[in-house]
């Protein structure tokens, strides 16, 4: 996008100031309202399916069958699930209440929006980061600020060109831009910031937002790694780890990111890999249209920087690049003896496969320990034993059994990260809750003064006995003696208590 049609920076204030105006009409809290606006959204997502297609083909080189499963299908099908669910999700719910003395009482949470919310979005799903969370926004009865990637310039302007067309533009602002754009914003107060994208970023992210103790969510990334363990399957653990991998050239927050595995099972492994590679991809994945490209010359010549770090040797399978094209063929690299390869310090985020060998699982265990809390953790293992023992002694934002991705795409379960891979989560109901104060909300009964004036002060012992029943009620503490004692000595008290007041009066 061509930073001329970036949003003015000195508009940005007035631009967060008017949908601080109308949050506080409460327009966006009508739950009709709220329905409306992810109808539109969806016909927004109908009628611009093409030209949604087209850009990220144009950002990405994305095939039309990824940029449908990965980004607009889901962005359709959950907005369909809000709408569905609203009713229920925006019900407030009444506690079990624990406090004898508001038994008569009335406690309710409230699920009430937060207020505006400052959306940040990354470039390899564009469509997807930016219009998800957005959903959840708009569902929870905020106003948004969407901030989509100035990396992926033609799905940006196409938001900020055609979404307003659809959503209520009172309630709603697309501001495009880069770092001094996304700087500004942060200058300003929001009800809470969700980012998606690098961990450095993340943290100028959580500073900015601490000047206003705004609540954030981060959506990081990470080396997520892919263990196999001796039992796999291993053909059907090939395709479905090249499939992870090679999704989106690479470009996945939660690809595998390196498989670590036995030295007995390196080699078949590998080369099931590589016929995978092959199969799917063909013999020159350069003329397949399956395959995409990296999304600019930057991360090119980085991930070019990993490959030439390497020994000639420990490529194994692909390697080729071609820089005008932004083409970086599908590769392997291994088998690694040791975790200290360049490729294995940070995060890939490109078509480079590492395999590292470890011991056995128990060693596997510790190697990914020993690293930051990865995004996701896929494990490929027949027997539950080793897949239960893997899960228990590890940690990650997710983690899924026999396969890649998919718990990503199963929005019934919540996706985020822990530690350096993030924090907080969304995707259907966690959505709807990463945008909600729950607001705790008590009605109470406006008679029984009489008894409860006994937590007013003057104390005495008197008072301290019915309290201790009217907060306890029969599930006396220890310190009072039996129940029965508790109970007589509350009446004898609560006797004395109301007639001494009587005579007073
Ligand atoms: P990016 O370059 O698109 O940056 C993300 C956003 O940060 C953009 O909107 C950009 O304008 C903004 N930004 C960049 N520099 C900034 C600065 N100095 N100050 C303020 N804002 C700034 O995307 P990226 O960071 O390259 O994204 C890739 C990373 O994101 C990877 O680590 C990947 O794993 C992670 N990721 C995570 C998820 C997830 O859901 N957890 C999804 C996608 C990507």
């Amino acid at each position: 996008m061509n930073p001329s049609k970036f949003t003015s920076v000195d508009a940005i204030p007035s631009l967060v100031q008017s949908l601080r105006d109308t949050f506080d009409t409460g327009v966006t809290k009508d739950i009709q309202f709220r329905k409306q606006q992810l109808e539109k959204l969806i016909q927004f997502m109908d009628e611009n399916m093409k030209n949604i297609e087209k850009a990220i083909w144009d950002d990405l080189r994305k095939h039309k069958l990824e940029a449908n499963i990965g980004e607009v299908n889901p962005v359709i099908m959950e907005a369909q699930y809000m709408i569905k669910n609203l009713d229920r999700l925006t019900q407030p719910v009444s506690t079990t209440k624990r406090f004898a003395m508001n038994s008569l009482d009335k406690t309710l949470i409230r699920r009430e929006p937060k207020g505006v919310v400052l959306i940040i979005g990354a470039w390899n799903y564009p469509i997807n980061l930016a219009l998800l969370p957005l959903v959840g926004a708009i569902a929870a009865g905020n106003c948004v600020i969407l901030k989509p990637s100035e990396v992926t310039g033609h799905t940006a302007e196409l938001l900020a060109n055609q979404l307003p067309k659809y959503l209520d533009q009172r309630a709603y602002n697309v501001i495009t831009g880069a770092v001094a754009e996304t700087t500004a914003l942060l200058k300003e107060r929001f009800d809470h910031i969700f980012y998606t994208g690098n961990g450095h970023v993340g943290r100028i992210v959580m500073q900015a937002a601490a000047e206003h103790l705004t609540p954030v969510t981060l959506e990081l990334g990470g080396k997520s790694p892919a263990i196999v363990a001796p039992d796999a399957d291993l053909s059907v653990t090939a395709n479905r780890i090249i499939w992870g991998k090679f999704f989106n050239t690479g470009q996945t927050c939660v690809a595998p990111d390196y498989v670590l595995v036995t030295k007995d099972t390196v080699e078949p492994l590998m080369d099931a890999f590589r016929k995978s590679i092959i199969n799917f991809y063909g013999d020159n994945p350069q003329k397949e249209l399956s395959y995409g490209r990296i999304v600019n010359q930057r991360h090119f010549d980085r991930l070019k920087g990993l490959l030439d770090a390497l020994d000639k040797d420990s490529i194994y399978f692909g390697g080729q690049t071609d820089r005008d094209d932004l083409y970086i063929a599908p590769t392997l690299v291994g088998p690694l003896k040791t975790m200290d390869a360049e490729v294995m310090k940070e995060e890939i985020f490109g078509p480079v496969l590492p395999v590292v060998v470890a011991d056995d699982v128990n060693a596997m265990i510790r190697m990914v320990n020993a690293r930051d809390t990865p995004l996701a953790m896929y494990i490929f293992a027949k027997d539950p034993n080793t897949y239960h023992k893997i899960v228990d002694n590890t940690r990650s934002g997710g983690v899924l059994v026999n396969d890649t991705l998919m718990h990503l795409q199963e929005m019934s379960l919540p996706f985020g990260g822990m530690g350096a891979s993030g924090m907080g989560n969304y995707h259907g109901d966690n959505s709807f809750y990463t945008f909600t104060h729950e607001r705790a909300t008590m009605i109470k009964y406006p008679g029984l003064e009489g008894v409860l004036s006994a937590r007013y002060p003057p104390y005495n012992e008197d008072k301290e006995k019915i309290m201790y029943l009217l907060v306890y009620g029969f599930n006396t503490p220890r310190s009072m003696g039996s129940t029965l004692r508790a109970v007589t000595g509350f009446c004898s008290a609560m006797w004395r208590f109301l007639f001494s007041k009587k005579k007073k009066e």
